[in-house]
């Protein structure tokens, strides 16, 4: 099966991607984990990306959609695939879409885990991290046992800036405003899993699976 997999941050995008490669026995394609191995097995593709990368630019879509290519072509990716990253952008799914023709092969659908704007950022601004051994909490669904003081270690917990309010509705608006054309772009191909993820992570998991045509 080749899927992409698509969702807000916030949205237990991670957790659910996890489970998924799993069940379909499929590797996890992260645009993180490709460029690494590109650079780490030295690829002409990977040395370039590098470049750019030391040079604090972004790789160029015809590097990155070279790059994906090498991924998709590697063995284990013959029997699908979970795509989680990649295509970022309108442009960059043309490209995929292209290049998945070449290679003979054709996508099955792309998962789009959705959640209203407030309780993204309600669990995204609750979550609480210490700072001695990273352990994540959430001030609300699962506080440590005593106020500020991590469970494991007793160290600190505390708030990132990253997750504090003014950035998470930036990050969030950031994301929807860029992600709302691909969504579109894979509706009309009909190819789009619209995926309500404001229930019980064991929910909608279900529901990916039958949006799938799996039962599990
Ligand atoms: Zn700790």
């Amino acid at each position: 099966m080749r899927i992409i997999l698509m969702g807000p941050p916030g949205a237990g995008k991670g957790t659910q991607g996890e489970r998924l490669v799993e069940e379909l026995k499929i590797p996890h394609i992260s645009t993180g984990d490709m460029f690494r191995r590109a650079m780490t097995e030295g690829t002409q593709l990977g040395k370039k990306a590098r470049e750019y990368m030391e040079k604090g630019e972004l790789v160029p879509d015809e590097v990155t959609i070279g790059i994906v290519k090498e991924r998709l072509l590697a063995d284990d990716c013959q029997t699908g695939f979970m795509l989680d990253g990649f295509p970022r952008t309108v442009p960059q799914a043309d490209a995929l879409d292209k290049l998945l023709n070449e290679i003979n092969q054709e996508l099955d659908a792309v998962i789009y885990i959705r959640m209203p704007e407030e309780d993204l950022i309600s669990r995204m601004t609750g979550r609480r991290v210490c700072r001695q051994c990273g352990a994540t909490y959430h001030s609300v669904f699962a506080p440590p046992k005593a106020a500020g003081v991590c469970d494991k270690c007793q160290g600190e917990v505390y708030q990132r800036e990253d997750d504090k309010i003014d950035t998470v509705e930036n990050r969030l608006k950031v994301y929807l405003k860029n992600t709302q054309p691909l969504i579109d772009f894979y509706k009309e191909k009909g190819l789009l899993k619209e995926i309500d993820g404001n229930q019980d992570m064991e929910m909608v998991f279900k529901d990916i699976g039958r949006s799938l045509g799996r039962k599990w």
